[in-house]
């Protein structure tokens, strides 16, 4: 049997769950259950998608997410394969399948998976999957180990590296805030196509079928999501075979749970270790976070002196300077005002050595006369 290396890791992650924190992780990561068959769902019908990327303009705003570098309604974004990341929940892409005679769209975001891997691998059980079929995510007991990103097999949940300090796991949520006030998610609200169904996922099979049924032409006979990793909550339509749309055909039947349940049997030593191994490379994320956190510390405060001390330098070259420059001011004022008396003093000898000569002369003048 040859096994992926994300299989592997996402076995391996809901094995350690299982022994590292005891019944309750057992129950997240191996207990069958029926995906709540009255949960809610999406079905998006690629036949009726018009790449107009109005949903990623809706969730962008329902989300409260940052605007994107292109406006969403520049459509050359479509000219290359995007995926989901921490400020975009959902994207549109355009696929050229051979022979098509039109481009196709397919949008991309949780699936909400019935029994989902990343619940399945997270050991402290950050997700769930809820009774109105979202697979919600609690930030709050999350570690930031991120094996859930590396168990979903359709690469969905981001993480939010640039956040230094509460940096989260993100993805589509279901719009469960709106679903909880009565309105409909909002993407499915803007498709002005209904490319997007929002209803109970028993229901959208029965759509789903339907379309097949009445347009044979036009869909290709298979819903994908009815039973892809036990299936998820959010269901496609397509036209053209879904590896033409960039989907997954090898996922298989089989839920995250079962394949866990598969992996403990087969490799119980490994399963024993796992949650030694978890720990340890929790602890050391942490201490290396710890390092890094007090380096940065040391840094800040070093930079800090170093700038504080080129201050106190350069002010006291300016006060010297200051001084310096008082003194010269002085010195030459000094100067000038000594030299100044000197010219007074001078002048007043002069004028006074004048007057006796012009005394005398007045005096014979008035004699003469
Ligand atoms: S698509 Fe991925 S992130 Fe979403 S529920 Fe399934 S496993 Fe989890
Ligand atoms: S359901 Fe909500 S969060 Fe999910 S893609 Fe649609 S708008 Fe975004
Ligand atoms: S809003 Fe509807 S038609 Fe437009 S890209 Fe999204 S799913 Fe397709």
């Amino acid at each position: 049997m040859s096994i992926s290396r994300r299989k592997f890791l996402g076995w391996m992650g809901a094995a350690g769950a299982s022994t590292l924190v005891g019944k309750t992780a057992r129950a997240a990561a191996n207990k069958q259950f029926s995906g709540y068959p009255d949960s809610n769902g999406v079905l998006f019908d690629s036949v009726r998608c018009i790449g107009c990327r109005k949903c990623e303009d809706a969730c962008n705003k329902v989300n409260e997410l940052p605007a994107p570098e292109k406006p969403f309604n520049d459509l050359t974004v479509l000219d290359v394969q995007r995926r989901t990341h921490a400020n975009t929940f959902t994207v549109v892409n355009q696929y050229t399948p051979p022979g098509a005679k039109a481009p196709v769209f397919r949008k991309i975001q949780c699936n909400h998976c019935l029994e989902p891997a990343c619940a399945s691998a997270c050991f402290v059980q950050a997700f769930k999957k809820t009774e109105s079929g979202a697979v919600a995510y609690d930030a709050s007991v999350c570690v930031g180990c991120r094996y859930c990103m590396i168990a979903c097999p359709f690469e969905i949940p981001a993480y939010e590296y640039d956040k230094a300090f509460t940096p989260r796991v993100v993805k589509c949520t279901m719009c469960q805030p709106r679903i909880e006030k009565g309105l409909l998610p909002g993407c499915v609200e803007s498709c002005p196509t209904e490319a997007l169904t929002y209803g109970k996922r028993k229901d959208l099979l029965k759509i789903a079928r339907e379309r097949i049924h009445n347009f044979p032409d036009k869909y290709v006979d298979y819903i994908y999501g009815e039973k892809e990793m036990g299936g998820t909550s959010w269901l496609y339509l397509s036209g053209v075979p879904f590896k033409d749309l960039g989907m997954r055909e090898d996922l298989g039947t089989k839920a995250a749970g079962e394949l866990t349940a598969g992996a403990l049997g087969a490799v119980p030593i490994v399963v024993g270790l796992w949650p030694v191994l978890l720990t340890g490379i929790y602890a050391v994320t942490k201490r290396k976070e710890k390092i890094a956190q007090e380096e940065r510390e040391a840094a800040v405060a070093n930079a800090v002196n170093e700038t504080q001390a080129a201050a106190d330098k350069q002010m006291m070259t300016a006060q010297e300077k200051a001084e310096k420059e008082k003194a010269a001011a002085i010195e030459k004022a000094v100067k000038q005002a000594l030299a100044e008396a000197a010219k007074a003093q001078e002048e007043a000898a002069r004028a006074a050595e004048k007057e006796p000569e012009a005394k005398d002369t007045q005096d014979k003048t008035e004699e003469d006369a």
